[in-house]
């Protein structure tokens, strides 16, 4: 098997797990092209360890800085407009999608219109337009090949039985560094605390949707999506270890698990492997230890973030890009320090009350409710503010 790969976001923390993934499988696996937003020091150095086609930088301004970094021969795109070209352009038949945020939609959708087989990480692109992504992979032919560690479980664990057949799915959460901490202590939790994740080492924006749940949220519109389960057939369970990383419950009542290390090379690996299985880097369970699993419901009134991803999950439409975008301009502010830990949430779901639904939106809609969704937040922190 030859396979030549697009990485989506290769700075960034999925992204430098998947190249050291496509290192250890260099026999089968060409890195073909790479972005990232503005770090293009570790771009560049990319570009010179796996020999880039061609690597794309959004933020325009560092476009000559790349250019003479990077070797004679990798061809330099800029700007947001450089990130779809790259995916309409590149000769690849994997592309990896781990660009943070609905910033990563447009060259996931660019992906999938050409019909190439996607690797997605990029949650928040299937939360905010997976009523347009899934119909047009069908259409086009090809994957969706979920990354997420969860979804990847449930991905793998669906292949037990007939879809037909499926009764539940088990989402399971670490809990986050707040798991245990009251509601008080939660809302005024610091940066530090924040960042400070029990079991999973990830970039900052999903370590804090972590502590929020949000994250979680999340993954119940994603998994909705993926799947085609309704919301109600979704559950929640907190596991704080981060070993079974999600089940499915067939209607016979048996429950299939996906077990592992919480290292998201696992999946990413399986997504570029998909269907074989083959031995790479990730550390194995040690199973020479005693070990305990815990497994226990979630507290929705301590993370109210878990009914929001219930409600836009149910409701479908433009639901998730408003929550998406509220929840992404929440997090920015509360780390550029202008708001308390307590205060993503609320907000977040002040601006999700306050949308006009939209039941199939386009794709432009769908980019009109976001900037919206994002205004709204700066209105209501100024309407506070009188
Ligand atoms: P990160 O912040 O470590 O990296 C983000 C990458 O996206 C970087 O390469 C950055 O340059 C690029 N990027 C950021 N903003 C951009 C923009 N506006 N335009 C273009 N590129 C931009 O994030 P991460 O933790 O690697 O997460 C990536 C995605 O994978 C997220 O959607 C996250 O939810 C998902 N995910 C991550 C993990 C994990 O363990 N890190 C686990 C599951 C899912
Ligand atoms: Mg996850």
């Amino acid at each position: 098997m030859h396979k030549r790969v697009v990485i989506l976001g290769s700075t960034g923390s999925i992204g430098r797990s998947a190249l050291d993934v496509a290192a250890a499988l260099d026999h089968e696996i060409e890195v073909v092209g790479l972005t990232a937003r503005r770090n293009w020091q570790s771009l560049a150095e990319q570009a010179t360890r796996f020999n880039a086609d061609v690597v794309a930088i959004a933020d325009p301004a560092h476009r000559d800085d790349l250019q003479q970094a990077c070797p004679p021969q990798t061809r330099v795109l800029a700007g947001p407009e450089g990130l779809t070209e790259l995916v309409r352009t590149c000769e690849a038949g994997f592309v990896l999608s781990a660009i943070v945020g609905a910033a990563g939609l447009p060259a996931t959708l660019a992906a999938v219109e050409r019909g190439i087989d996607v690797g997605l990480a990029n949650k928040e692109s299937l939360v905010v337009a997976g009523g347009l992504l899934m119909p047009l992979a069908e259409e086009r032919g090809c994957e969706l090949i979920p990354v997420d560690s969860e979804h990847s479980a449930i991905f793998q664990a669906l292949h037990a039985g007939r879809r037909e057949d499926v009764r539940r799915i088990h989402l399971t959460a670490s809990g986050g560094p707040f798991r245990a901490w009251t509601q008080e202590q939660i809302a005024n939790a610091t940066l530090a605390d924040a960042l400070s994740h029990p079991t999973w080492s990830m970039g900052p924006k999903i370590t804090i949707d972590s502590a929020t749940m949000m994250n979680k949220a999340l993954e119940i519109i994603e998994a909705r999506w993926l799947f085609g389960v309704s919301a109600d057939q979704i559950d929640v369970l907190i596991h704080p270890e981060s070993i079974i990383h999600s089940m499915v419950e067939f209607q016979d009542g048996s429950i299939i698990a996906q077990l592992g290390t919480p290292d998201m090379k696992t999946p990413i690996q399986y997504a570029l492997t998909y269907p074989r299985r083959v031995s790479g880097i990730a550390e194995p369970l040690d199973w020479s230890e005693a070990r305990s699993l815990r497994l226990e419901p979630p507290d929705f009134e301590r993370f109210p973030a878990l009914r929001l991803g219930y409600e836009a999950a149910r409701e479908g439409g433009n639901s998730g890009a408003v929550l998406n975008a509220a929840n992404e301009s929440a997090v920015e502010r509360f780390r550029a320090r202008e708001i308390p830990f307590g205060q993503i949430v609320s907000l977040t779901e002040e601006v999700f009350r306050r949308r006009q639904p939209v039941a199939a939106p386009t794709f432009e809609e769908l980019m009109a409710s976001d900037a919206w969704a994002r205004e709204e937040v700066g209105r209501c922190l100024r309407s506070y503010a009188e």
